[in-house]
C-alpha cells in the first residue's frame, strides 16, 4: 500500500471542485430551473455528471463497486486526468516502455513532464533490472503498462507488472484496450489489492464504440474521488452514455463479433505467413498483427495506391506494419493486393 496523499498534487488536494446544478439537487422533482438549461428540446438537459446508470451495469459485469468506476471521454481523458492529479509539470516524471501506444508521451509533453523510456527486451517484455533504479525514484510518478502492447500485440508478463505494483510507490497504470481479445485475465482483480493500480480500459476497441470515445479507469474509490474532482462536470455526452448503455445490454453481440475477429486473425496469419516479403509475424493477443516485412515504406506506400491503408511503424520498429484485423471480405483484400507485389 502506498500512501496516496503523499503523491497527489498539493493544488489537487486543496482544491474544491465545482460543484454543479445536478450535483446540489440529486432528488426528483417537477420542475428544474437550476441549471440555466433550455426547457425545449430533446437533447436541451445536462447528462448525469456520474454517470449513474453506466456504472451500475460495467459493476455488475467487471465485478467492482461502483465507485471503483471513472467513465472518461476516452482513454486519453483516463491518461490525462492522471497527469493533471500527480505530475507537478516541469518537476515530476513519468515512465514507459518502448515501443508502446505514442499517447503517453504525447500527454506528457502537453502536460510538460518528462518522459523516461525502458526499452522492451525478448520480444517485447519489461527488462525488471533496468527498471529497478526507477522504482525508488521519488519524482517519478507514474509507469504506464500497455498490455497487451500497442503496437507489438503482446501480453506484458503479469509476474512482472505485479512485481512493479508491488515495488512502486507511485502509480502504475495498466492500459487494458486490447484485454477482450487477450488470453490473459484482466488486472482490474487486483484494484483492492494495490492501492497504487489504475486499470484503463476502452469502449474503442473490443467493444465497437470508438465513434462514442468513452474510456473507463477501474481503481480503489480514494483514485476515482480524486479522478472526480478533477473531470469536467458533464464530462460524458448524454448521447455518450446512451451509446454505451445500449451496448451493455448487448454482451451477446459483442461477444461474436470478437470471437469473428479471433478467427480472422488466425486466417489473416496463415495468409500473411504464405507471402514472400513477410520476414516475421509477431505473436497478437490483441485485433491487429505486428509484422516485418522487407520494407515497411514500400510495403506501405504499395497498398496505399491499392487504397488499403495500415499503419507503418517503421520509426518504431524496422521495417515493421501494423495490421488491423477487418471483416473477411477486408482481409481477404488486402491479401489479394499483397500477393501482387512483383
Ligand atoms: C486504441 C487505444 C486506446 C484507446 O483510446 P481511446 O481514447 O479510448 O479511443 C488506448 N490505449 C491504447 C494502447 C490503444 O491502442
Amino acid at each position: 500500500m502506498i500512501d496516496l496523499e503523499k503523491i497527489v498534487r498539493e493544488n489537487i488536494i486543496n482544491l474544491k471542485p465545482y460543484s454543479s446544478a445536478r450535483d446540489e439537487f440529486k432528488g426528483t422533482a417537477d420542475v428544474f430551473l437550476d441549471a440555466n438549461e433550455n426547457p425545449f428540446g430533446t437533447l436541451n438537459r445536462y447528462p448525469d455528471p456520474h454517470q449513474i446508470e453506466v456504472k451500475e451495469k460495467l459493476s455488475t459485469i467487471k465485478k467492482v463497486e461502483k465507485n471503483q468506476i471513472f467513465v472518461g471521454n476516452g482513454s486519453d481523458e483516463v491518461i490525462d486526468l492522471a497527469f493533471r492529479i500527480f505530475c507537478e509539470p516541469g518537476k515530476d516524471k513519468v515512465l514507459t516502455f518502448s515501443p508502446t501506444y505514442g499517447m503517453y508521451d504525447v500527454s506528457a509533453n502537453i502536460n510538460n513532464i518528462e518522459l523516461i523510456k525502458q526499452p522492451l527486451i525478448n520480444d517485447f517484455q519489461i527488462n525488471l533490472n533496468q527498471l529497478q533504479p526507477y522504482l525508488d525514484f521519488e519524482d517519478v510518478k507514474i509507469i504506464f503498462i500497455c498490455s497487451p502492447n500497442n503496437p507489438t500485440g503482446n501480453n506484458l508478463n503479469p509476474d512482472d507488472v505485479e512485481y512493479i505494483l508491488e515495488n512502486f510507490n507511485g502509480i502504475v497504470i495498466v492500459d487494458e484496450a486490447y484485454i477482450d481479445f487477450s488470453s490473459q485475465a484482466s488486472f482490474i482483480k487486483n484494484i483492492n489489492k494495490y492501492n497504487n493500480l489504475i486499470v484503463s480500459q476502452t469502449f474503442s476497441k473490443a467493444w465497437g464504440l470508438a465513434g462514442v470515445r468513452a474510456g473507463v479507469a477501474y481503481a480503489n474509490e480514494e483514485i476515482i474521488n480524486l479522478y472526480n474532482r478533477v473531470k469536467p462536470p458533464y464530462n460524458v455526452s448524454s448521447l455518450n452514455q446512451k451509446a454505451v448503455l445500449n451496448c451493455l445490454d448487448n454482451l451477446e453481440i459483442v461477444k461474436g463479433n470478437i470471437d469473428v475477429i479471433l478467427t480472422e486473425r488466425i486466417k489473416l496469419q496463415e495468409a500473411l505467413s504464405k507471402l514472400s516479403i513477410v520476414k516475421k509475424i509477431y505473436p497478437s493477443d490483441a485485433n491487429f498483427l505486428l509484422i516485418e516485412v522487407d520494407s515497411a515504406n514500400d510495403t506501405y506506400k504499395y497498398l496505399i495506391d491499392e487504397k488499403v491503408i495500415i499503419r507503418n511503424r517503421n520509426t518504431q520498429i524496422a521495417n515493421c506494419i501494423r495490421i488491423t484485423v477487418g471483416t473477411a471480405e477486408e482481409n481477404e483484400r488486402l491479401i489479394k493486393s499483397l500477393e501482387n507485389i512483383k
